[in-house]
């Protein structure tokens, strides 16, 4: 199902940071972790897994690192703080923020990055979740 080869383009808000992500993602899927909620002031948020040599940085001009604990480190737009990427350390793999892919909204989005699970379900924001799918007025 999610063995698309993908060839996609993305960034942060104000531009500052591109990047082109090619090969074959994994792992698609939602990530409620009290972590991911923090850094990108949403939850859940969307993730795809790609090797790092399928992420090509094309502007790093203001795409900074920080470490979110003593294993993984996430980088963010120093400009408009827009969260892009999370990586362990130990893997030759990163996560890209679905999010951020300039396509993200478009009907013809690749199915190897549409989530297929969610993870850290155990700090789900239950409160948020009943209308996500309806049509809140
Ligand atoms: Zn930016
Ligand atoms: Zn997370």
């Amino acid at each position: 199902m999610s063995s698309v080869e993908v060839d996609l383009l993305g960034g942060c808000l104000c531009g500052g940071v591109r990047y082109r992500v090619q090969g074959l993602p994994n792992s698609p899927c939602f990530c409620h972790c009290n972590t991911c909620r923090k850094a990108h002031g949403v939850s859940p948020v969307t993730w795809f897994t790609i090797s790092v040599t399928g992420l090509t940085v094309l502007n790093t001009a203001s795409l900074k690192e920080r470490a979110s604990s003593a294993e993984a480190v996430r980088s963010f737009c120093s400009e408009c703080g827009t969260n892009l990427f999370f990586k362990r350390l130990a893997l030759d793999e990163i996560d890209i923020a679905t999010g951020t892919l300039d396509d993200a909204n478009s009907d013809n989005l690749p199915v190897s990055v549409i989530p297929v699970k969610n993870i850290h379900t155990e700090s789900r924001c239950n409160k948020l979740m009943p209308n996500i799918l309806a049509e809140v007025v």
